[in-house]
């Protein structure tokens, strides 16, 4: 039976005989590049969290802006 691995970026399960994950191109830990694979993973977690933070602040400033929108229609007299 074929030996398998997962790969460290996409997830899916590759031939343990790939150099590079045919579905997403990285190249496939070994042994030696473990450290760094896990190093990535960490890195794109920090960055996930990053984002999360962004998306938050961007949610915040929308309803402002949604509120002071609101708030400056109701002032204007509509057309007819
Ligand atoms: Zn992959």
């Amino acid at each position: 039976m074929e030996q398998e691995t997962v790969c460290y970026s996409c997830g899916r399960t590759v031939s343990a005989a790939f150099t590079y994950c045919p579905w997403c191109a990285a190249e496939m830990a070994d042994g030696a590049g473990y450290a760094r694979a896990l190093e990535r993973a960490a890195a794109a977690d920090r960055g996930r969290s990053a984002g999360a933070d962004r998306m938050h602040r961007i949610e915040a400033e929308l309803s402002s802006m949604e509120a002071a929108l609101a708030s400056f229609l109701d002032r204007v007299p509509r057309s007819r």
